[in-house]
């Protein structure tokens, strides 16, 4: 028997932590076993704790943002080894489908992500595809390391605005965990002017450090304000509702926020003037190697983002700290 600790959501709006026998099982092909250490909370997380996500319900063990040191691996896995440090990439997709196949395993249907449909990362040991492990270098601090999925997010939205032109003069609407993120990704990977459109003070001025050029709050934009590209962080109606007004023809807009239900859009002014609108979901496995490496070589800092850590016994405050607004996001150290 191999004794183990697991973050578990046992009814809406409670957390715990257990201990758990289970029996040494051996690895199946092209699988490792890997220690995790730091988790992430974010905000689908608590979605699924208050019983308000569509399919993952409590009772569950929560978690898809995990830095992690590989233990063991199957004897036909190659290129991660035993102590490797390394992230791991929460969907677990199919690999045959057409949106696999094209390379875009976030489109596999359903989706069969760790902490929603597929067993969740809030534990001491796990077994994960060897196919779903990004390995980061030694020297990479492990909490550091525990931001490369939220950053993945981030670089996966702007490979959605690919295009130099769309990115001149940005506005950004919602400066929470996700949204300031993509303001600082935009700065490494290359933007003109970026305006971020948020209610809390704290967030603009922490936006403002990270990158921005100018933070209002909703309502502040003058009139005739307009931009090639907008990244709507937040995918209410009114916030789409200004995306589509405020972008200029032939612009951009990125719905990175997670809609609760249909919105409606402007189509006339948009088919006119060529305006796209695009979603952008989760990630592909290239978008976690450039977050690997923008975390590795420091181009992109953790410092402002990371608020909190707490470890495994206190995980209950940790998921009541990262629904208090001043926090960013908030760990739990897994292991020592
Ligand atoms: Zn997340
Ligand atoms: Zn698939």
């Amino acid at each position: 028997m191999t004794t183990h600790s697991r973050v578990l959501f046992t009814a809406p709006g409670r957390v715990t932590t257990e201990t758990v026998d289970e029996p040494a099982a051996q690895l199946p092909p092209g699988h490792v076993r890997i220690a995790p250490h730091y988790l992430g909370i974010c905000g689908s997380d608590l979605h699924v704790l208050h019983g308000g996500h569509p399919f993952a319900r409590p009772p569950l063990v929560p978690g898809h943002e995990l830095s992690a040191v590989v233990t063991e691996t199957a004897p036909d896995v190659a290129g991660v080894a035993v102590g490797d440090r390394a992230v791991i990439d929460p969907i677990m997709a199919c690999g045959t489908c057409r949106a696999c196949r094209a390379g875009r395993p976030n489109l596999c249907e359903p989706p069969n992500v760790a902490g929603f449909r597929a067993p969740g990362f809030g534990r001491t040991s796990h077994v994960v595809p060897a196919a779903n492990v990004h390995v980061a270098p030694a020297d990479l601090p492990l909490d550091r390391l525990a931001f490369a999925e939220p950053l993945a997010c981030a670089v996966h939205c702007l490979s959605r605005i690919p295009d130099p032109a769309d990115r001149e003069e940005l506005l950004v609407i919602g400066a929470g965990t996700i949204g300031l993120t993509i303001v600082r990704a935009l700065r490494v990977a290359g933007a003109g002017r970026i305006t971020v459109q948020e209610p809390d003070p704290a967030k603009r001025a922490l936006a403002r450090r990270l990158g921005a050029d100018a933070a209002v709050a909703p309502g502040e934009l003058p009139d005739g304000a307009a931009f090639t590209g907008v990244i709507d962080v937040v995918a209410a109606q009114p916030t789409l509702a200004e995306a589509t007004a405020r972008v200029v023809p032939g612009g951009r807009v990125v719905v990175m926020g997670v809609p609760n239900g249909p919105r409606e859009v402007p189509l006339p002014s948009m088919q006119r003037f060529e305006r796209d609108l695009v979603g952008s979901a989760m990630y592909v496995p290239a978008d976690f190697d450039t977050a690997i490496g923008w975390l590795a070589d420091g181009r992109f800092d953790t410092e402002d983002l990371i608020t909190d850590t707490f470890p495994l016994r206190d995980a209950e405050a940790a998921y009541r700290r990262a629904e208090a607004p001043d926090s960013i996001k908030v760990l739990v150290r897994l292991a020592d």
